[in-house]
């Protein structure tokens, strides 16, 4: 699925109707307050199109794992209070540590038109994560239609998610939209050259989504800790660096697929290496074929970032996703550094996902320069690997 086919919330009548609408406001908290509200953000024009179309509007979500039991500290009160701020009007969260209990059901019964209510977390119940029909009916009990806009959880078969949608008229909303419309634009029909670039931990988290992008990229950039499997593969010593030695066969296979078919691979060509896994450890540069043993590879190092930069600096269209060394540490961030820097300076059509690589660009200030920074991390790699959400594939065909 590269482009939506589904229903959205403007192929629907809303007007009075009660509206379920799944969000991701899994946001961080400490002592109790969000300390990343972008979620919340991401979710607000959906919010307001429901209340400005007449909606009584039921809003749920998960957050963090409270393991089907009811957790105070998990509670959704902190989303409530910021999505009442955002609004501009009361979002009365139903205390309820059934979710949908007597509480939610009777503020639900109440709503007038326009009006918002948020349920508990879904994850106080341990039917959601499993799909059981049993929780999937009592939310769709509380409304006449479902919205899904949970793009950060689309890739989870869960009742509030996919199950719900067995009992409703069920469309996306515009995060979904305009998620799919960036990633999957990109996927189906890109400006190009495209380019991907994929660094962090795992090449085995990744692997679905280098094969899938072998078909569709110009050019295939890794970086970060995974590279390292590839130059095991091609005989290099790695010293201490990551290594998934399952993976460095596939490594290979992967690496000759691009060749045959015609895709620029590239991997680091030198590195900055630490004797230990410490913020402040000695470090230097080496070439990726003189890494020495007890050192590791913890950044790429100056020939590798122009290497990527040049490819960059070309693209029509980028997809980034990871970190290119260790990016939380200023002494191993410069690679991630000069790649945040070369995309958004490429004025290709770019789009962010994964957690290291989004806070890079917006901790360098240039999230404004990026096309689409996507809010599912999971969720966008599974997306990427060119599989059917099933949170996505659940919603209404458009006719
Ligand atoms: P991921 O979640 O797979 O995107 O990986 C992000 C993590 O990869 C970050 O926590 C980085 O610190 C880590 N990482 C990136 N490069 C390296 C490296 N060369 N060695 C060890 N860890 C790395």
């Amino acid at each position: 699925m590269e482009a939506l086919n589904k229903k959205t919330i403007e192929d629907i009548e809303v007007q009075g109707k009660k509206v379920l609408v799944r969000c991701d406001f899994n946001v961080p908290l400490k002592d109790g307050e969000i300390t990343n509200d972008k979620r919340i953000v991401a979710a607000l024009p959906t919010i307001k199109y429901l209340i400005e179309n007449g909606a009584k509007v039921i809003l749920c979500s998960h957050l963090g794992r409270p393991k089907g039991e009811y957790k105070p500290e998990f509670s959704l009160a902190p989303v409530a209070k910021k999505l009442s701020e955002y609004l501009g009007k009361e979002v009365k969260l139903a205390e309820d540590p059934e979710v949908v209990g007597e509480n939610a059901k009777k503020i639900a019964s109440e709503l007038e038109n326009g009006d918002v209510m948020l349920l508990e977390n879904v994850r106080y119940r341990a039917e959601e994560t499993k799909n059981v029909e049993t929780f999937s009916k009592e939310l769709a009990s509380l409304a006449e239609i479902f919205v899904n806009d949970a793009f950060g959880t689309a890739h989870r078969a869960h009742c509030s998610t996919t199950g719900v949608a067995d009992y409703l008229p069920a469309v996306c909303g515009y995060l979904i939209q305009k998620e799919i419309k960036f990633m999957g634009g990109a996927l189906a029909n890109p400006k190009r050259p495209l380019v991907a670039i994929l660094g962090g931990a795992k090449v085995s988290d990744k692997i679905g989504v280098i094969s899938n992008l072998i078909d569709k990229c110009d050019t295939i950039i890794i970086g970060g800790g995974m590279a390292y499997t590839f130059m095991k593969f091609l005989g290099h010593s790695i010293g201490d660096s990551l290594l998934e030695a399952d993976w460095v066969e596939k490594a290979g296979e992967m690496m000759a697929d691009a060749k045959a078919k015609g895709v620029n691979f590239l991997i680091p060509v030198d590195n900055k290496v630490g004797k230990e896994y410490d913020e402040n450890t000695e470090a230097k540069i080496v070439n990726s074929d003189e890494i020495p043993d007890g050192w590791m590879g913890l950044d790429i190092g100056p020939k590798s970032m122009e290497l990527f930069v040049d490819a960059i600096k070309g693209a029509g269209t980028v997809i980034w996703n990871g970190p290119m060394g260790v990016s939380e540490w200023e002494n191993f961030a410069a690679g991630t550094i000069a790649v945040a820097n070369a995309v958004a300076e490429s004025g290709a059509v770019s789009i962010i996902g994964g957690g290291d690589s989004v806070a890079a660009v917006t901790k360098l200030g240039f999230a404004d320069k990026m096309s689409h920074i996507s809010t599912g991390g999971g969720a966008s790699l599974e997306f990427l690997e060119g599989k059917e959400l099933p949170g996505i594939a659940a919603l209404m065909d458009k006719d």
